[in-house]
């Protein structure tokens, strides 16, 4: 094996953004493309399971811990090859790279911004937020493939992305470790202002609409709802949404709205396509009893948004399952609704 350093126990409940969960039996941290080949062999030759980590900013890890090996991707790099066209490092932070690419005017990426993690994390559940998804401008993804032991290329088709899901989280989980993800951007463009919240902003405002504006705007919505990862914040010790907006077929529209005792029009909705229709988790949430504040030991709901499960300070995984399974089994008594959770769970 090359230089790769393999540590025990490690705490993994710091690596995470809701500092939650027990230790990894083993650890490493892979610099280069060469660091994940030898990860995957020596946990191969042990016979031991293999995690990838990120900025563990989407992501809820057990009580007991992780018995294999977690392998936390640092790869670093930003090659910009010209005409819009950059090749990122999968442990490159995925808002400095917004950052950067804002205040170099490069368009596709700015209401994105404020998303913590790492860019190699982005293609996964197609990161999304405010109008943008990293599906519109993602043109490649290298990645180790553990099935065949080599290194491929994906071409967006190939990413499979769809609302919060990929190739990687549905089709072949666990399959690729993603080292490299290009995009492809656009130089001078314009900014994007499509999302309610940012067009409320701007329609207020008497500022210029540009890159760095629109992701100001962005931060200080985050800001504002506790979903920007600022020190201190009890509000955003979370992993970010707990719930996807569920996806059901449009008949049942009326369903949730008699269970509701209001219109159709009332329910918020929009359409998903093929005779569905994706509903607001947060509303279903609210209306089933949990509201902004809800505390259940030291778990709870963010104070400024419903949808982000808290570790109020010394919460344990358990403390947080059960408050995940108690607003699920609301929700699905009151509106026959099932809320499936965003964030992985690492664990047995
Ligand atoms: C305050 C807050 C706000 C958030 N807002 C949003 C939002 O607006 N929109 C949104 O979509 N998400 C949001 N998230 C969720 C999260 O930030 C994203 O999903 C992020 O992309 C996760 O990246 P990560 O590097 O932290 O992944 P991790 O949490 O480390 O891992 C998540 C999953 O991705 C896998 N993974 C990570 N890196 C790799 C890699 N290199 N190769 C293969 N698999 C990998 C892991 O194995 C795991 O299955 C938010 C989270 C927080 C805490």
């Amino acid at each position: 094996m090359g230089k790769l350093t393999i540590r025990e126990n490690v705490a993994l409940g710091p690596l995470t953004t809701l500092g939650v969960g027990g230790p990894a039996r083993y650890f490493a941290v892979a610099n280069d493309e060469a660091d994940v080949a030898d990860a995957v062999r020596w946990a191969a030759g042990r016979g031991l399971p293999l995690f990838v980590l990120g900025g563990g900013s989407n992501l809820l890890v057990s009580d007991e811990g992780f018995p294999g090996l977690v392998l936390q991707i640092a790869i670093k790099g930003v090659r910009d090859c010209g005409k819009g066209c950059l090749e990122v490092g999968a442990g490159e932070v995925w808002d400095e790279f917004v950052d950067r690419m804002v205040k170099a005017g490069m368009q596709g990426v700015e209401c994105l911004a404020g998303i913590p993690g790492s860019v190699g994390g982005t293609p996964v559940q197609n990161v999304g937020a405010y109008g943008q998804e990293v599906a519109e401008t993602i043109v490649l993804v290298r990645a180790f493939d553990r099935k065949t032991g080599g290194f491929v290329e994906l071409n967006r088709e190939a990413c499979k992305f769809r609302y919060r899901k990929s190739l990687f989280n549905t089709d072949e989980p666990d399959r690729y470790i993603v080292t490299r993800v290009d995009f492809e951007l656009h130089p001078s463009g314009q900014a994007q202002v499509t999302y309610g919240d940012v067009k409320r902003h701007f329609a207020d405002s008497t500022e210029v609409i540009d890159l760095p504006t629109v992701a100001a705007a962005v931060r200080g919505i985050r800001r504002r709802k506790g979903m920007l990862i600022v020190a201190g914040d009890p509000d955003c010790r979370s992993a970010g949404s707990f719930f996807k907006n569920p996806v059901v077929m449009t008949r049942r529209l009326g369903e949730v709205a008699i269970a509701a005792a209001v219109g159709e029009e009332s329910v918020p909705h929009w359409p998903a396509g093929d005779g569905e229709v994706k509903l607001s988790a947060a509303w279903l949430i609210e209306r089933a009893g949990f509201g902004k504040g809800f505390t259940d030991g030291a778990a709870g709901i963010s104070s400024r948004h419903t949808l982000a499960l808290i570790n109020r300070g010394g919460a344990s995984a358990a403390d947080i399952e059960r408050l995940q399974a108690r607003i699920q089994d609301g929700v699905r008594a009151r509106f026959g609704v099932s809320l499936e959770r965003e964030p992985v769970f690492l664990g047995e």
